[in-house]
């Protein structure tokens, strides 16, 4: 199989713990990586597809960065660190609006020195990748040469950040000792399922792969992630035989959408940061743990001794609006 090859800007491996208290609660065993703690300003799981796609900027000779998002996008925010850490210029295009004091991640952003272009939501949805291309092309009259990134960097090349990612969740198992049946995912752009799906694939499918996403559907996401499959499959040459119905991705629990907490949801994540001492984020992990003990509670997911939760990270996601809810 052919892996292209990358930087090494993340603090790799990251841990895996068992959640002692968090299992005897629920009466099965469960496990937590820690890819929050991939780093600092780029910390979470974006950085594991950076060191892919700006490996792939840089040989290219891009000097600039140009992604784009929600307001509170961690993507962006750990493009615009990436960037200023290479020497690189970042350009940021996100959906919303600016403001008076600008919090987490659009904090950083600035920070950092990207520049950001805020644009409506319909124009995000319409036409985001025009839009990029046009400040790239701004940039390539001042003689710069930029590298778009799509959102969340959930392309082929993003994607291989997690099938490394499975590999060394391999490669713990044995020095730990132990095998996860399931690893359990958040689904926002779909890239970091898709990796995990691929690396499970490559790997002679021992474990299942499930993903909760956290807006949209299940059904949605499914095409999504077989498009990427396809992407992936061109570019390591060994293709992937999946199918739709392989596919676990577990709808039932964007709740409000995209961004939007209910009370519900963040007494959950209080409940867990209390009982383990970890913090999950409003807008994906906190959905998604809160997805995986729902349907434990429920009774389903029964046939798994070892399950493992990846922390994708996304603490600068607490905005003031998701803590009005605590
Ligand atoms: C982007 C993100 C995800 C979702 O990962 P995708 O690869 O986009 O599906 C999950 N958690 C956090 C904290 C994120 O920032």
């Amino acid at each position: 199989m052919k892996m292209p090859k990358k930087i090494e800007l993340a603090n790799l491996p990251t841990r895996i713990d068992h959640l002692d208290r968090f299992s005897e609660e629920l009466g099965v065993d469960i496990w937590i990586k820690r890819d929050d703690q991939t780093g600092s300003e780029i910390s979470g799981n974006k950085v594991r597809k950076l060191e892919f796609a700006v490996k792939e900027a840089i040989d290219s000779g891009c000097d600039y960065l140009i992604t784009c998002g929600g307001i509170q996008s961690n993507h962006a925010r750990a493009t615009a660190a990436v960037a200023a850490r290479l020497g690189m210029g970042s350009r940021l295009v996100l959906r919303g609006t600016e403001r008076q004091v600008a919090e987490g991640n659009l904090f950083l952003d600035k920070m950092l020195g990207a520049t950001v272009r805020f644009i409506t939501p319909e124009e995000y949805s319409s036409s985001r990748v025009e839009i990029m291309q046009e400040e790239a092309d701004k940039l390539s009259v001042e003689g710069h040469k930029a590298y778009i990134l799509p959102e969340g960097a959930s392309n082929g090349i993003g994607s291989f950040g997690y099938i490394n990612a499975f590999n060394e969740i391999l490669e713990q198992e044995e020095r730990m000792g132990i095998e996860f049946d399931a690893i359990v995912a958040t689904v926002g752009s779909g890239g970091t399922f898709s990796g995990l799906l691929y690396g499970n694939e490559i790997n002679g499918n021992r474990k299942d792969i499930i993903g909760f996403n956290i807006a949209g559907t299940a059904e949605g996401f499914r095409e999504i992630v077989m498009g990427l499959l396809e992407e992936i499959g061109e570019m390591t040459g060994a293709g992937s035989k999946l199918e739709p119905g392989d596919i676990k991705i577990i709808d039932g629990y964007p709740g409000l959408g995209y961004a939007l907490s209910r009370k519900e949801e963040i007494d959950f994540i209080r409940h867990f940061s209390m009982t383990e001492g970890i913090i999950l984020d409003p807008v994906y992990t906190g959905k998604a743990m809160y997805g995986l003990y729902s349907e434990i509670k429920n009774g389903n997911l029964k046939n798994y001794k070892n399950i493992l939760f990846i922390h994708t990270g996304g603490l600068f996601g607490w905005t003031e609006e998701a803590r009005s809810l605590i």
